[in-house]
């Protein structure tokens, strides 16, 4: 019986990473993704590589600009849809 508890964890464990690899675009902080073999960062959301003028301009940055604008664009429509509730 433990032995399939531990499995069953484990399962939900794997899917869990799974999930949070789809949605790692709503995670923010932790380590930047970085390509393996030219060294660049990569978009946390869609894996590309980060042009460098970009890096330059905002070293903190872990995504590209057009995934870092839809995110802030999303963003702001969940303020603005829970400001619309009250
Ligand atoms: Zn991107």
């Amino acid at each position: 019986m433990d032995d399939m508890e531990r499995a069953q964890e484990r399962a939900l464990f794997d899917t869990g990473l799974a999930v949070q690899r789809q949605v790692g675009r709503l995670r923010t902080g932790g380590p930047r993704l970085i390509d393996r073999v030219s060294g660049a960062v990569l978009c946390r959301a869609c894996e590309e590589p980060i042009p460098v003028d970009r890096l330059k301009a905002q070293p903190g940055c872990d995504q590209c600009a057009p995934c870092a604008r839809l995110e802030e664009q999303q963003q702001m429509a969940l303020r603005g849809g829970r400001r619309g509730w009250r």
